[in-house]
């Protein structure tokens, strides 16, 4: 264990307390494994935080991050630029859907989602329509930590102390355990009487007033919930109806998760702009880039006079090491093929999905749910203690080399999209003890 004083850190969502009574540190990892302090080879079927989809300690990124250290350490991003940025603003606009062709760069998910709503705004303020200041998101969102992200927030421990200050509704979240428990993929029903909320919040409020609809693909944080079929569509073309943008938070679906670059081609549903982050740079820079389609583009900028056109950016906007980390990541997904190893009918994602839901029946389990690379198992509560299950999971399955994310009352894993039939046969052995020894 580390000798390391661990007082002085204040570690983010996480229980401090419990924390430093017992450290879990990591040390080193490479490809599937972390290697903790103690030398302990554990298995990470979570892609660290969802963002090292390639896997860990690929040369090819190390390599490209290390040598451009060396050429260009930083370059101011405003009223600057440096080549790398323009290179990789080209690859992303030709790997994105529909317009998508203009790329603005941030930091992390939480700066992309408080990026695109001010872009929402921007845009309909620009157009004239400055009352469409209003955003519509869903119960058991989770769009990072900044305010703009915390007033769309739907998981209420993430803003009851902060507030949520910008005009707000929520759809009802998608998830229906007495229509859908244990669905293979997309769930089947409800999708269209889901999506069909947005009308209703829609009479409430007026369109007039709304900016946007921000959702994610996939609901990740707030339990693992892929969409019902018809769903994204619908809330499209409602969208479509009243001139209301469509942003989708792609931050963890991004970069291969579900099959394809984008959940939006997965799902074949084109938002107005894009969220992403995490996987861009396969987690080893901090990044985050928002897609705009160029109607937001031509809104903001093209129609506006000489002068800065968007009051918005980083210090780290672009940022050379970052772009070096994510044009070696795109190269690494490109030539392992990496994007189509994550697809829902591929042979890896049948295989986990099989796994998953051999854990039906065993004790506490009450609904297994997956869309290829990206899945959760939910647990009955236990008596007295709510949202406790989840994480008694995950440290028996951590003290038994299997890192999981632990979800209130369900795990979650995301695993890199490196993963081999070895890593589910483990990873499906340890949870079914986990399992049977806690719940
Ligand atoms: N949006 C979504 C959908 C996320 O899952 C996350 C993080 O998990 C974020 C935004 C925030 O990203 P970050 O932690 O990089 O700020």
């Amino acid at each position: 264990m580390t000798a390391t004083n661990l007082a002085a850190h204040w570690m983010p969502f996480t229980a401090n307390k419990g924390f430093k009574e017992k450290p879990r540190m990591l040390s080193a990892a490479k490809g599937m494994y972390w290697t903790t302090d103690d030398q302990r080879q554990v298995l990470d079927m979570t892609a660290g935080l969802w963002c090292c989809n390639a896997g860990h300690g690929h040369p090819h990124i190390a390599e490209a991050i290390a040598k451009q250290a060396r050429a260009l350490d930083y370059a101011p991003s405003f009223g600057f630029g440096h080549e790398l940025s323009f290179e990789l603003s080209e690859r992303l606009a030709q790997l994105a859907p529909g317009n998508l062709n203009k790329v603005f760069y941030t930091n992390s998910g939480s700066e992309s989602v408080d990026t695109a709503l001010k872009m929402a705004m921007a845009y309909h303020y620009a157009k004239g329509n400055t009352d469409r200041q209003m955003f519509i998101s869903r119960e058991k969102a989770y769009h990072g930590v900044n305010f703009g992200g915390v007033s769309v927030a739907g998981l209420t421990n993430n803003y009851k102390a902060f507030g949520q200050w910008l005009p707000n509704d929520r759809l009802s979240h998608t998830q229906d355990l007495t229509l859908n428990a244990f669905s293979h993929g997309l769930p089947l029903h409800g999708g269209i009487e889901k999506a069909n909320e947005l009308e209703t919040l829609i009479q409430r409020h007026d369109a007039s007033r709304i900016a946007a609809v921000i959702i994610e693909p996939i609901t990740g944080a707030g339990g693992v919930l892929p969409p019902p079929v018809g769903y994204l569509k619908r809330v499209r073309e409602i969208c479509d109806q009243h001139d209301i943008l469509l942003i989708f938070d792609e931050v963890i679906t991004g970069f291969g998760r579900t099959g394809n670059v984008f959940a939006s081609q997965t799902f074949d549903v084109t938002p107005d702009i894009m969220t992403t982050a995490k996987g861009l740079t396969n987690g080893a820079a901090p990044m985050g880039a928002v897609l705009a389609g160029d109607h937001i583009y031509d809104a903001i900028v093209n129609n506006s006079g000489p002068g800065v056109e968007f009051f918005h950016g980083y210090t780290y906007s672009a940022h050379p090491l970052a772009c070096a980390a994510a044009m070696a990541t795109l190269d690494v997904y490109e030539q392992e093929d990496l994007y189509k190893r994550g697809a829902a009918d591929g042979e890896i994602s049948q295989y986990f999905e099989q796994g998953l839901h051999s854990l039906k029946g065993l004790p506490g389990v009450i609904d297994v749910r997956n869309y290829s690379f990206i899945a959760a198992v939910e647990f009955e509560p236990l008596a007295g203690k709510p949202g406790a299950t989840g994480s008694l999971v995950q440290t028996s399955a951590w003290e038994q080399g299997l890192m999981l994310r632990s979800l209130g009352e369900a795990i979650a894993m995301s695993p890199p999209l490196i993963m081999e039939k070895e890593h589910v046969d483990q990873t499906i052995g340890i949870l079914e003890r986990s399992i049977k020894q806690h719940l």
